[in-house]
Parts: C-alpha cells; structure tokens; sequence
C-alpha cells in the first residue's frame, strides 16, 4: 500500500471529472492544486521523561466555497501527500452535499496505540497549538478521523479556547455533547452509509431484509455502520480490523462485546479470515470502511459483491474501479457514501453558532434529507450523462467549485 497512490487516484478522479465537464485546463489548474499546507513538527514528553518528535500537517485543499473542513488522522503511515489528497476529496464532497464548506485534512504520523491518554493528550494539544493560526470556527474546523475521536477533539477545543481567552465550540465539530457536540454524529457516518446502502439495494433491485454485508474495518465508521444495517433488516455476516476478520459470529454485539472485552474478533464460534478472504466473501454488499488502497487491480477480480458501498476515503485505486466497473458492481463512492460525518458534523457547527441545539430526531431527519438529495442527484446523473456513480459524484463536486471559484473572479 504506498500513500503516493492515494494522491494518483485522487488527482486522476479530478482529472476525469474536469474531462467529463469539459472544463478548460485553466480550471484544472486551480482545482488541482491545494490553496494552503502547513507541516508542523509535533514534540511529545513522553511519560518516562524522553522527548520525540512527530511531524503533524494540515492541508486546506479549498477555501472558496467556504471555511475549509476536515478530519484529523493519527495513523503513522500518513504524509502530505496522503492528507493532500484526502483534503481533496473534502473538497469535492462537501461541494457535493452542497454543505458551505471548502476542504481539509491534517494529522500526525504517529501510532496512536502506542501513546498513553496523557501523551495522547500532550501530543494533541502541542498539534492543534502549532496549527492554532490557520484553524478556527470561520477558517478551518477539524473533527475525527483515524485514531483520533470525541476525547482529541475536546482537547483541541480546549486548547484553542484556552488560547482565544473565551470558549469557542465551533472550532472543531464531533466533540462530546456537554461541550457544545451534536446528537447523532457518533453514529453519523455509518447511519449515513446504511443510507447510501439501502439505496444501493433500491438500485439493484434487492431486498434489504437478509441482504449480507461484509465489512472491512471495525472502528468508528464499520462499527456503527454495522449497528445501522443490523437495524434495518441486512445480515452482517464477517467483519475485519488491522489484524484480520471473522465470519460466523450470531450478531454485531456479540462480537463487538467480545472486541471491547478481549481486544480480537475471535469471539468462540466465528471463523478467522484473511483481508483478501473478507474482500472475495459471496455477500451482496461489501463496505471497506478502513484505510485507502483496499480495492485495487490485484484484490478486484475476486470480489463477488453486487454493491460497494465506500465508508473508508479512498479505498478503491484506478486500477481497482476499472475491475469493478467491467464486472457491473454498483459502486457508491466514498465522498457520497461517507458524506454522513461531514453533514452531521455542519450541524455541529450550525447548532454552535446558533447556541441552540437539536433533538436526535431533528439530526436524523435532516441526515436524512440531505443524504437523499445528494443520492438522487448522483444517480440521475450517472444515468443522464452514463457515466459511473464515482465519475457522476465527482462532476457535481467539481462543478460547484469551479463555478464559485468563476463567480468569485481572480483577486487580484
Ligand atoms: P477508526 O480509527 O475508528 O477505525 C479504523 C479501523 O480500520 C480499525 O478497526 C482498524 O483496525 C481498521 N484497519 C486499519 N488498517 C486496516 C487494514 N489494513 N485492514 C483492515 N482493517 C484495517 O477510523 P474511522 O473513523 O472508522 O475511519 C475509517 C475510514 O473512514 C477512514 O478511511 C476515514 O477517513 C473514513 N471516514 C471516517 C469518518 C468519521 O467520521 N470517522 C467520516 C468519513 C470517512
């Protein structure tokens, strides 16, 4: 898996977009190059007294539809090239939704396990004040990602706030609830992918009620996908996470009790599974909800699935989506399938802004609405224009940039 991959798919899923659009190469210029990237160095005591250093990043991939937007990832695999990428597809994803957002990624090179809460929480804080001048409520607003969660973002608020000399809530969104955090984004990325797969279902003509489903990836994003599916009737019938999968388990608590407990998806009944075994299971739908690169040209000719469904950023290379496009698997893009988190995430930032928060029923109902919308949108145009639904996602996204960008003129 090389990081510099994620960026190839990215700029060529850009460039086929400015293709299909017919936009000139001034346009590709603009579109393709990100507006602003900060590299930080990160230093962490660490509990015994020595001090390391991490190198942190933030990319502002886009401004011009409104402040940039974006998760905050500690995985030690990540470089700019990556968070440039994954800034892009911010972009195009909150354009798509038609949220007021530009895009943004940032992180650490760092594995997350291996810090303790009170290093997590040092190294935390040393990166959000290193990236302090470039983030706030009307310029940036990070939230959670890949080892990261609701604790790092009150750290990040705290830290901000701290500096501000007042609170400021709506500086990062996916915090917890007492601190100004939305109901409902917790389960926001999955509850909108469980959308984006009973559409899919509609699409193809499948019944949701014992539809399987494989899902790659067991954090936040598999987790609650899998809670959300279960709900709506489908069978979950194998998970996976960094270490491998396992099928034959009775139901999504039962085997993620046993990974709460036991820390592996061995739960006394269930069959261990390789990553390409989970990806080649005969199940309706696959969902890789893990980390870029699952599905390329050497892992796509063995997948059975009818339906993908893309939780994780990224998770299909060039190579991978021509396989999949010739075997006429219906595949719902990442930046409209994963849009959930974002969505709920502006809700987040509306409700603290305004000091005035919504019910859960309010969050769902509005999630919702805007999922379908975007959903609709895309399907009519990847049967108007009979193109796929990435190329479809990404021609909506693209377009609206390049348009507020056109309406916006060059200054100076
Ligand atoms: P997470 O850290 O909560 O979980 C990641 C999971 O992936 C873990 O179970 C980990 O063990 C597993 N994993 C890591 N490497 C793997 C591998 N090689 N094979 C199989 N499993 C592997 O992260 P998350 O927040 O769930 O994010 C997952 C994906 O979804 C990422 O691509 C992220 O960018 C994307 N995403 C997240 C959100 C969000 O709100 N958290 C929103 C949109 C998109």
């Amino acid at each position: 898996m090389t990081t510099e991959s994620t960026l190839d798919t990215a700029r060529s899923q850009l460039r086929r977009a400015v293709e299909l659009l017919q936009l000139s190469e001034n346009d590709w210029q603009t579109l393709s190059t990100p507006r602003r990237i900060l590299e930080v160095a990160v230093p962490l005591r660490r509990d015994n007294g020595n001090v390391e250093m991490y190198k942190g990043f933030r990319v502002q991939y886009s401004t011009t539809r409104g402040p940039s937007k974006g998760g905050v990832r500690f995985h030690p695999d990540i470089n700019m090239d990556e968070t440039v990428a994954l800034a892009m597809l911010m972009t195009w994803k909150c354009a798509l939704t038609n949220l007021p957002y530009g895009g943004a990624k940032g992180g650490i090179a760092v594995d997350a396990h291996t810090l303790s809460l009170t290093e997590n929480e040092r190294l935390t804080r040393r990166y959000t004040s290193e990236i302090l001048p470039i983030i706030g409520p009307e310029r940036d607003i990070p939230a959670p990602d890949v080892g990261t969660d609701e604790r790092n973002m009150a750290w990040m608020m705290d830290t901000y706030s701290v500096n501000a000399g007042f609170s400021v809530p709506g500086v990062v969104t996916g915090k917890p609830i007492v601190l100004g955090g939305s109901l409902g984004r917790t389960s926001a990325t999955g509850d909108g992918v469980a959308i984006s797969t009973i559409e899919a279902l509609r699409v193809k003509g499948i019944d949701p009620k014992g539809a399987t489903v494989a899902i790659q990836g067991f954090g936040k994003v598999g987790y609650w996908t899998a809670i959300a599916l279960e709900n709506f009737g489908l069978k979950i019938v194998a998970v996976s996470d960094v270490h491998g999968g396992s099928k034959g388990f009775k139901n999504v608590t039962e085997i993620w009790d046993h990974y709460q407990t036991h820390g592996n998806l061995n739960v006394p009944g269930s069959d261990k599974l390789t990553q390409d075994e989970l990806l080649h299971l005969d199940v309706d739908v696959l969902i890789p909800a893990a980390l870029s690169d699952a599905i390329t040209e050497k892992t796509a000719p063995g997948i059975k699935a009818k339906i993908i469904v893309e939780g994780a950023n990224a998770p299909t290379t060039p190579g991978g989506d021509a396989v999949i496009n010739d075997k006429g698997i219906l595949v719902v893009p990442d930046i409209l399938a994963n849009s959930g988190g974002v969505i709920v995430s502006y809700f987040e930032w509306v409700q603290d802004k305004q000091n005035y928060f919504w019910t859960s029923a309010e969050v769902k109902s509005n999630l919702n609405d805007i999922m379908m919308r975007s959903f609709k949108e895309v399907e009519e145009m990847a049967k108007s224009k009979k193109v796929s639904w990435r190329e479809a996602a990404h021609m909506i996204g693209v377009a609206r940039v390049a348009e507020a960008h056109r309406l916006r003129g060059l200054y100076p």
